[in-house]
């Protein structure tokens, strides 16, 4: 089972609308838990970012039995990078994604809902897919496409390719 929690204060539509989109495409039920996360403590006030591993260790903790997605409104990052997308354990119960940056608002142009929830839906598909032990894929319409920019992240499709599909229904 697939559980979302915010992260700061991501609407409870925006949850709501991804938990469907998640549920669809991995073929598993997938809830949004009630309580949200304040990320304060992994904040950084030279970098004026919050540390990714951080918040992800705690995710770890709160999985439980199932593979928990943290949702964040607030900027991630990891020492080596300017930013990240988001981040997850390599087979592990934790992911976790932001959608700081996939918010047209971000770039200087007005908000577009619809476009902003299919970035937040690639990009949770590419953090659970690691969930599910898959790496980087070459296929750049794969969600599974590493990204770093948000013009890759717009190339994707909302499909996994047959070969990371095939990898995550054989995935335990
Ligand atoms: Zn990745
Ligand atoms: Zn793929």
């Amino acid at each position: 089972m697939i559980h979302l929690v915010g992260i700061g204060n991501p609407p409870l539509a925006t949850l709501d609308s991804l938990s469907v989109r998640i549920a669809r495409a991995f073929r598993e039920s997938c809830h949004v838990r009630p309580e949200s996360i304040d990320p304060g403590f992994a904040f950084d006030p030279v970098r004026g970012q919050y540390h990714a591993t951080s918040l992800l260790r705690l995710l770890s903790e709160k999985a439980g039995d199932t593979r928990l997605v943290g949702v964040a409104t607030v900027d991630l990052y990891v020492p080596i990078f300017t930013f990240v997308f988001g981040e997850a354990q390599l087979g592990g119960p934790a992911a976790l994604i932001s959608t700081f940056r996939l918010r047209q608002e971000y770039y200087g142009l007005p908000p577009d809902p619809d476009l902003l929830l299919e970035r937040i839906a690639k990009e949770a598909m590419h953090e659970l897919g690691h969930t599910h032990g898959l790496r980087h894929c070459h296929d750049w319409s794969c969600p599974m496409a590493s990204t770093t920019a948000i013009e890759r992240l717009d190339l994707k499709g909302q499909r996994f390719c047959e070969t990371c599909r095939g990898k995550i229904a054989a995935a335990p």
